[in-house]
This record gives structure tokens, C-alpha cells and sequence, in this order.
């Protein structure tokens, strides 16, 4: 097995937007026996690009995580194509999730795929979605990210599922393996893997210190309030989804025991 650059390639599928970026990035590995990773939503166009360009040859399909814009096309694609699923299945919160997904094959972390042209690497990444796996191309070190890491901004950590603790611990972990460039589910390939891995665990963290401030000053504060202090960097149009990290930051906080959920507010511990 050598390296090849082709042996990875991706197609956007056409559902840009503010969660999205350009779109969902569909991944296709390999070149006689491919794998397809994020098929991406249901959308007529994109479902015709996968199938009149690589349709036939692709024997496997693998998801990174099962919201919206990455799982739902995969179920009539196997239908159709008859070729395995393959990923974590969600089994809380299933808000926002894609509940059509029903792995034929439940992966677990470290599991491996071998095909005669390559291997890759199943690594369970939990934070922004329970179920969240990144996959690692060994051939090439590619890791493809799905929304654990994405080009271009960072993602939303929405609990109950997602869990900022996992996040960060994910990201650490990903600093145990062998990685030359992100292919993000959104966004261009990443180049500078352990920079772009750093740059957001001290995000996180600064973010982190900021809400632990903010919420010191007020003392006991309601989320509504606290988003519009601690996102006073941030166009107030994307506070609403910016609440959902927010949150995460604060359960997180809670855990470490720096502040408490009373009724609707949240307090700060001395
Ligand atoms: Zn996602």
C-alpha cells in the first residue's frame, strides 16, 4: 500500500447555510473499492452525483455522526446500492437526530476497515454529537472529521448530546494518532493538523474562563443574560444558537463544581 492523494475525494453536497458552511462534505475512499463517508441530507442532486460517478463501486458506507446534514441520505443509498451501513448508533436524545440510521455494522473505537487498497481507522470522538466518529485513512493519514472539526468555524455543542467535556477530551485524543491533514465535514482540508487542534482546545478554554468570569460577576445569572456577556464578540443574530454552547461551557463548569443550575439560573460557587 503507498500513499496516494487520490485515494481520498469529495463532493459538496448543495445544503450551504450557517450551520453548514458551503455544505456538507461527502468523502469518497479509495479507487476500484470505495467507501462513501456522509452521504449527507436527502437531496435528489446530490444522491444522482454519488451514484452516476461512483455508484458502482462503492461497497460500504460509513457515517460520522447522525444529524441531519451528514446521515440521512445513506439508508435509501445502501437500499439502493445494497451495500452495508456502518457507524454508532444514537441511543438518548434522540432531538435532531437522524433516526432512519440503522448500522448494519455498529463500529466501535479503534475498529479497523481493511479493503485490499487501504485501511481505516474507526476513532469514537464523542462531544458534539454522542455517537461522533472520526475516520482515520492510515494509508494516507487523512482523518476525516465529520463536525468534530470543521474548517472555517467552530462547532455547536448542544446538550444534552453534545457535552463539552467529552469534546475536549476528544480532541486531546485525537493527538495520539498519526495525522497529516483534517478533511473536515465542512470546509477545506486542513493541513496543519495539531495547530488547528490546539487553536481549539484554547478557544474552548478561553471561552470557558470568560463565562466562569462573567457569571462571578453577576453572581447568579439566567442564560439569556449570560449569552449576551460572554458573547459580546459574536453578532447577536447567531446568540440563539451560541446558548447551546453556552450551556455546554456551564454544565461543564458545574461538574468541575465552579457553579451550580438553580431553578433557571446558574450560580457561582466560591
Ligand atoms: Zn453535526
Amino acid at each position: 500500500m503507498t500513499p496516494d492523494t487520490k485515494l481520498i475525494r469529495k463532493i459538496i453536497a448543495p445544503n450551504g447555510g450557517v450551520f453548514t458552511g458551503g455544505g456538507t462534505n461527502t468523502y469518497i475512499i479509495g479507487s476500484d473499492d470505495l467507501t462513501l463517508v456522509d452521504p449527507g441530507p436527502i437531496i435528489e442532486e446530490h444522491s444522482k452525483n454519488i451514484l452516476d460517478n461512483f455508484g458502482k463501486k462503492i461497497n460500504r458506507i460509513l457515517v460520522t455522526h447522525t444529524h441531519m446534514d451528514h446521515s440521512p441520505l445513506a439508508t435509501p443509498l445502501a437500499k439502493e446500492l445494497n451495500v452495508p451501513l456502518m457507524g454508532m448508533i444514537i441511543k438518548d436524545n434522540l432531538e435532531y437526530q437522524d433516526l432512519s440510521f440503522q448500522p448494519d455494522v455498529h463500529l466501535k473505537d479503534g475498529e479497523l476497515i481493511k479493503t485490499d487498497e487501504y485501511v481505516i481507522e474507526a476513532i469514537h470522538t464523542p462531544g458534539h454529537a454522542s455517537n461522533h466518529i472520526c475516520y482515520l485513512l492510515k494509508n494516507n493519514n487523512h482523518l476525516i472529521t465529520g463536525d468534530h472539526i470543521m474548517q472555517g468555524s467552530t462547532v455547536v455543542i448542544a446538550p444534552p448530546d453534545g457535552n463539552m467535556k467529552d469534546y475536549l477530551a476528544s480532541l486531546k485524543k485525537l493527538k495520539n494518532y498519526n495525522i497529516e491533514v483534517l478533511a473536515p465535514g465542512h470546509g477545506d482540508y486542513i493541513h496543519k493538523p495539531f495547530e488547528a487542534v490546539d487553536w481549539i482546545i484554547n478557544h474552548r478554554l478561553d471561552r470557558e474562563k470568560k463565562v466562569l468570569e462573567k457569571v462571578r460577576a453577576r453572581q447568579v445569572i439566567e442564560l439569556d443574560d449570560l449569552v449576551k456577556d460572554v458573547y459580546d464578540d459574536v453578532d447577536p443574530r447567531l446568540h440563539r444558537i451560541a446558548k447551546a454552547s453556552l450551556e455546554a461551557h456551564l454544565i461543564k463548569l458545574q461538574d468541575d463544581g465552579k457553579v451550580l443550575a438553580v431553578a433557571k439560573t446558574w450560580k457561582y460557587i466560591n
